[in-house]
Parts: C-alpha cells; sequence; structure tokens
C-alpha cells in the first residue's frame, strides 16, 4: 500500500482515467491495457484487475501511476481537460543521460531493434548506465522522454532482456499527449501507429510513430485532426482490439479514415515485407 489518502487516490484516478461507473471503493474504468471495460479499481485496497479474458492484467497504483505519467502528488499539475488549452511544460532528460556515440555499444544493441546510427542521430537518442531515453519533442522543445531498462551487461543482443517494468517516463506529463517524431508525421498524410519507440523508428519509412502503449488519448487524435493525416493504420500489439477499435470509433466522427491491423504478436515479429503487405 501507497501512504496515498484513499481520497488522494480517488481523486487522481477519476483524473487520470475515464472513469465510467463509481460504486463505493470501485471504479470501472476502460483497462489502460486493453482498453476493455470490465477493469475494476479498489481505491481502499490500491489494486485493480481486468477481467477480459485475454487480459487480466493486474493494476497495483504504482503500475498505474507508470502508465499514466504522473502520481498523485502530481495531481495539482494535471492538465486540464480542454484539449486546445493544453500547454506543454519543457521537461529535462536525467542528468547521466548523454548521447549515444558512433562507436558505443548501444549503437550494436539498437540494430537488433531494426534501429540504424541514422536513426540515433535524428530520434537524438541518449543513455545512461542503465537505461536508454528517447525524447520526445514538440515545437522544438523535450516535454517528454520513454526510457528503457536495458542489461549492459549482456552481449548487445541481449540488452533489451529486461524483465518487469522495463520503461519509464518524466513524472508530471502524460506520455499520452504525444506521438513519438510528430512534427514530422503531422505532415504526411497518413500514419502507422506502433506501441513501441524502437519499433516505430525501424518502421519509420512506412510512416510508423509511437503511441507508448496502445491508448490513442483525446488529446493526441485532436492534434491528429489539426494536421494533414487523412488516414491512420492501427498496428498495435496482440490484444488491443477494444482499445484499437475505440480508437477508430473516435477517428471517425471526426473525419479521420483508419484501418485497423491484427497481428498474432507484435510488429516485430514480423519482417518489414510481411508488414508492408498488410499495410
Ligand atoms: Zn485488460
Amino acid at each position: 500500500m501507497s501512504d496515498y489518502s484513499t481520497a488522494d487516490v480517488t481523486a487522481w484516478m477519476l483524473t487520470a482515467f475515464a472513469v465510467n461507473k463509481r460504486n463505493g471503493a470501485e471504479l470501472q474504468l476502460d483497462c489502460p491495457e486493453c482498453g476493455h471495460p470490465s477493469c475494476y479499481f479498489n481505491v481502499k485496497k490500491q489494486v485493480g484487475y481486468c477481467h477480459s479474458a485475454s487480459c487480466r492484467e493486474t493494476w497495483p497504483l504504482d503500475k498505474l501511476i507508470d502508465k499514466v505519467g504522473y502520481s498523485p502528488d502530481h495531481i495539482g499539475f494535471t492538465v486540464t481537460p480542454v484539449i486546445d488549452t493544453v500547454v506543454s511544460r519543457p521537461v529535462a532528460l536525467p542528468k547521466a543521460a548523454k548521447p549515444i556515440e558512433r562507436l558505443d555499444t548501444a549503437v550494436d544493441a539498437l540494430a537488433y531493434r531494426g534501429v540504424t546510427w541514422d536513426h540515433i542521430q535524428k530520434f537524438r537518442i541518449h543513455q545512461d548506465d542503465t537505461r536508454l531515453y528517447v525524447p520526445v519533442y514538440e515545437g522544438g522543445v523535450l516535454v517528454q522522454y520513454n526510457s528503457r531498462r536495458v542489461r549492459k551487461e549482456n552481449p548487445p543482443e541481449d540488452w533489451f532482456k529486461a524483465g518487469e517494468k522495463p520503461y519509464r517516463y518524466a513524472s508530471g506529463h502524460p506520455i499520452t499527449h504525444y506521438l513519438l517524431g510528430f512534427e514530422e508525421c503531422r505532415l504526411w498524410g497518413d500514419i502507422v501507429l506502433v506501441e513501441n519507440s524502437f519499433v516505430s523508428m525501424w518502421l519509420r519509412d512506412i510512416h510508423a510513430t509511437a503511441t507508448f502503449g496502445s491508448h490513442l488519448s483525446d488529446t493526441v487524435i485532436n492534434k491528429i485532426v489539426h494536421s494533414r493525416i487523412n488516414h491512420v493504420t492501427f498496428l498495435w500489439d496482440q490484444g488491443t482490439e477494444y482499445a484499437s477499435q475505440k480508437a477508430q470509433r473516435k477517428l471517425k466522427e471526426l473525419g479521420v479514415q483508419s484501418k485497423v491491423i491484427h497481428i498474432k504478436g507484435q510488429p516485430d515479429d514480423y519482417t518489414k515485407e510481411e508488414l508492408k503487405e498488410l499495410l
């Protein structure tokens, strides 16, 4: 259990998630992982559970905090729900994080994910002793970063065998407000959405960008609607059908065409040629 009071947790839950129903200490929300509506969180026990048969994710409070990107401490800083007035506050990478250089082992490790030296420079990927950092910029300002735990004691091909909770973001800034490299993709007619940052770099030549998980927030939908993008393809991991169909409905209401590609596993289980045939 955390030190947060039930009232703090309740207030935070209601701000951070679209809670569909409240029944005493039980909140019913769309599962942050799969989007299924039968996900229940108990604000007294501070744990939740998704009842979708294909998901069955448990949601202790700290895992939800990881997902949202800010904790109940930051509730006062929560962005207002009026989308047009969202202000991107600047973020800093941890001080120890340095740009990856040409001869670093990180270049070899990332090559196993299909990420080239050009990608590393273009996306300004950083590293420290235990993590890789993918900065997220908007309007030339660093607004978030996605950091990935890596095992540098392993050979480069095994750096990404990092076990539990490999991702971390700057707190206080919902990662779900951003798409990776949006300043470039907002000018494209079509985009392909994938969950993972490195997968999106590997597939950048087929217009992929990363959603950092299987959720398309209203903020991101608003950005898409106000861009040149008129077609969106969902290439999310297996088990995200509810989430992608829900996002697809919202896009359709706003006049953006989309297509959902259901795959087994995740995109990097396939070759790029196989994925191109599915698009
Ligand atoms: Zn679920």
